[in-house]
């Protein structure tokens, strides 16, 4: 039997890819989005699906909807750094009136399971490294990062009150770097910014030195973690890193990027390291692979090959 599935943010992103990953298996899809980082353009292709609708509503608003929801997936938050720095008020809202407004209407649903999308930036500028769950992280909770950071925190304690005080079936995952198709060619991130300066030949712009290491994951290694996840049978509720600890620095990235464009133009050029950009980041996957027999199988190359591709298809 098909579940009906509602997806927060499913116009972003990892909503987009989310969403044909569970309409391919089979499942119905309500996707409820403001369209504030996400696009219509990219769930175009299923506007006449009748296993999918289209809801435009933000969540910091409370949620009506009259289909009979089986599971949720709570993606919905500017997640870019220029994205959420932008309307920094909006992005605390969104991640914890947001989360609020879906548990409340998780309870109306008889309870359903919640997968909750965290961050790797709750960890802020670690100490520890890679980062364990268990790590309570180290971040500037008045910086510009904090209407990010500590609203994803934030959100993560009120899951948690839910679920000890209404037995709430969460399940929060803290999602690393990721990247592949569907990401915003200009929201900013790193993965999309050297990739489309590289099909343009304009210069790669390394913030700081670039010796600020990331550990970046496709997109399909991130679903199959989720989908794990949100139908594991246990009462594991997380929170459970989801990332690809393969890490390198961004100079590194920048060079991999240029010889997989090998007919770019491109130079790269060093511009000022925003405020609060963390030094090192890189998850231990130990409980993942333990609690859910999850571990990234994508190789760096093989997915930037396939992100390149689609931006040359949308460029
Ligand atoms: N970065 C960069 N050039 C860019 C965009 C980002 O050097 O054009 C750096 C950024 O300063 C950070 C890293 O790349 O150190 C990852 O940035 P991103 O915005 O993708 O994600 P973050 O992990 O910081 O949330």
């Amino acid at each position: 039997m098909s579940k009906t599935i509602l997806v927060t943010g499913g116009t972003g992103f990892i909503g987009t890819n989310l969403i044909h990953r569970l309409i391919d298996l089979g499942e119905k899809v309500v996707c409820v989005d403001n369209n504030y980082t996400g696009a219509l353009s990219n769930i175009k292709d299923l506007e006449s699906n009748p296993n999918f609708s289209f809801i435009n509503h933000d969540i910091t608003k409370p949620l009506t909807i009259e289909n009979k929801i089986d599971q949720i997936y709570n993606l919905a938050c500017p997640a870019s750094p220029p994205a959420y720095q932008k309307d920094p008020i909006f992005t605390w809202k969104t991640s914890v009136f947001g989360v609020y407004n879906i548990l409340e209407f998780a309870k109306t649903q008889g309870n359903i399971p919640i997968l909750h999308s965290s961050t790797s930036e709750v960890y802020g500028e670690p100490l520890v490294h890679p980062q364990t769950e268990n790590y309570r992280g180290n971040v500037n909770f008045i910086g510009i990062r904090s209407c990010y950071d500590e609203g994803k925190r934030a959100a993560e304690s009120l899951l948690f009150d839910y679920h000890r005080t209404f037995q709430t079936p969460i399940r929060i995952i803290r999602i690393f770097n990721t990247y592949g198709p569907y990401m915003d060619p200009y929201d900013g991130r790193v993965v999309s910014n050297f990739i489309v300066q590289a099909l343009m030949n304009l210069p790669l712009t390394i913030y700081g030195d670039g010796s600020q290491t990331r550990s970046f994951q496709y997109i399909d290694d991130l679903l199959d973690g989720m989908i794990k996840m949100t139908n594991n049978q246990s009462s594991f509720a997380g929170p459970v890193n989801l990332g690809n600890p393969n890490e390198f620095t961004i100079k590194e990235l920048a060079n991999l990027v240029l010889k997989l464009i090998p007919d770019s133009k491109s130079q790269i050029v060093f511009k000022k390291l925003p405020d609060d950009d963390p030094t090192h980041r890189c998850p231990d996957i130990a409980l993942a692979k333990e609690k859910l027999g999850w571990e990234p199988k994508i190789k760096p190359e093989e997915g930037l090959i396939k992100t390149i591709a689609y931006f040359k298809t949308i460029l």
